[in-house]
Parts: structure tokens; sequence; C-alpha cells
């Protein structure tokens, strides 16, 4: 039979794991509800929750239930204005650590800085803070596209999902690039220790495996980078969605594999993945 070793963080964060809860004490006390957005990158989870009434929307002029939740990336204040004017209930599962960055944002932007954020425009998260920066605010990946702060005053923080070292070397490029025009800078490293946790052990298991299942949906951008960061290990690495996905000629001459899972990734799925690979070969 084949070992099997779990890395010693994987799947899902504290900020996911409320966020879904929050949504399910809602449905079982209070009945449907809409999510703005996905609560969670990863169908299997969206497809239960919806099939016990919650239904994803992509604006709230979809919303045909009373009460609304935020997902765990939270929102800008004016979603939130917007969901009281209408008079829905509001289910904010905005994971504490993003509530504040936000207040960060908006501390600064209220402060008279320019506000650089380190992360991916278009993400919901990005989106949020951006909104909370109140105009005064940039998002980007590439230190040359920071804008020329106001005044002289920048501040600069970060998605709170991007890497920590990588956010440090976004910060020392600006700097360099904007040591001229700078006057005052503020820096607040707004980064999540969960994804770097997930990342740490995800590499030392790569260690001790001859190969490494990566369980979770690839619509989330976290799965994706954990996959990234143990392919960069020169482990063989496998990115799969479900136990489904799963050839049996991968497991051919391997005595020992291990597993890990994004931090959408709900525990019920890697739970399959390890009893597929503990069947015959990884056959169904
Ligand atoms: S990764 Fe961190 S910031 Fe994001 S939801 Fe999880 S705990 Fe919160």
């Amino acid at each position: 039979m084949i070992e099997i070793e779990l890395a010693r963080v994987y799947g899902f964060c504290p900020g996911v794991r409320r966020a879904v809860e929050m949504v399910e004490e809602h449905l079982r006390e209070r009945g449907p509800l809409a999510t703005l957005g996905a609560i969670v990158h990863n169908a299997r989870v969206v497809d239960r929750l919806a099939s016990r009434g919650a239904q994803g929307v992509r604006s709230l002029d979809e919303v045909a239930t009373s009460a609304v939740a935020i997902t765990a990336h939270g929102a800008g204040p004016n979603v939130v204005e917007e969901i009281h004017r209408r008079g829905l209930g509001l289910v904010d599962t905005t994971c504490p650590i993003v509530k504040r960055a936000q207040e960060e944002v908006h501390r600064l932007s209220e402060g008279g800085f320019t506000v650089l954020i380190y992360g991916e425009a278009t993400h919901p998260e990005v989106q949020g803070l951006l909104a909370w920066a109140g105009g005064n605010g940039h998002a980007t990946l590439v230190p040359s596209d920071s804008p020329l702060a106001r005044a002289g005053r920048l501040a600069i923080v970060s998605q709170t999902t991007k890497e920590r070292e990588a956010f440090w070397e976004f910060v020392q490029a600006v700097v360099g690039r904007e040591r001229g025009a700078l006057r005052e800078l503020q820096v607040v490293d707004t980064t999540c220790p969960e994804t770097g946790r997930r990342y740490q052990a995800a590499q030392d298991l790569a260690r001790q495996v001859e190969a490494i299942f990566v369980v979770g949906s690839r619509n989330s951008a976290n799965t994706r980078r954990l996959a990234e960061v143990v392919r960069a290990t020169g482990v063989r690495t496998h990115f799969i969605e479900s136990e489904d996905e799963i050839h049996p000629e991968w497991l051919t001459g391997l005595s020992r594999v291990g597993v890990t899972a994004g931090a959408s990734t709900p525990d019920e799925a890697v739970q399959a993945v390890i009893a597929r690979l503990r069947g015959p070969r990884g056959e169904p």
C-alpha cells in the first residue's frame, strides 16, 4: 500500500472556514440568502451551499432574497451602503485580516497618502481595498507601474494573500524608484500569515515524498500558487480538483506521496483524494 503524508498545514484557512460557517448558520436559522460572488473559490462547496439556498450573484441587482452575504474577500463601503439602502439583511463574512487591511487603507487615504496596493487590480479583495481608498488608491504587481505620490506622501500595503517576501521586494523596488520624490512613506505589511504557512508546509513535505497532490479549484488563485511553489521544489506535482482526476499510472512505482490543499479547499475534498490514493493504485 502507498504511504500518504499530509502537509502540516493545508486546506481551509480560518477566514474561509468562518465565512462558510456564517453562511451555513444563516441558511439554517434564517433561510436562503444571496452571496455577492463565490463564498469560496471551490465548486464543491459552492454547489453544496447552493443546494441549501445560497445563491451566488454578481451584482446586487440580481439579489432575489432578503439577505446578502459579503465574502471573506470583503467589499467596499459603497457596497455595504447600497445593501443597507436596499433594505437587505447583511451577513458580513469579511475575514478579520482583510478587514484590518481595509481599515489601514481607509486611515492612510484619509491621512492624505496615495495608497499603493501590491496586488491584482481585478481581484475582489483588491477591488474592495481600492474602494476603501476612496479614489486615492492604485493597485499593481509591477513596481514601475506605481503612481507618483501626491505631495510626496506614499503608503504601501499588500493584497492579503500575496507572499510576504515578494511584498517587501516590491516595496524596495518602489522606494528605489520614487526616492527622489518621496517626502513621507508608510508601509503596512497586510499579508496574511496563513498563505505562507501553507507554502512552507508544502515545501517541507516535498522533501519527504516522491510526488505531491495539490487539491483545489483551478479558479482559486491561492491553490494555483501553492501548486507552483510545490512544483518549484522539483518534486513531481499533480494539481487536481477532485479524486476523479487521478490517473492510476501516476502512482506506478511510488511508495510515498504527499497531499496538500489550498486555503479554499474543504476537508471533504482532501479526504476523498486520500481515500482514492489508498485504493488499489488509485483506481476508483
Ligand atoms: S487567506 Fe488569510 S486573509 Fe485570506 S481569508 Fe484566509 S485567513 Fe483571511
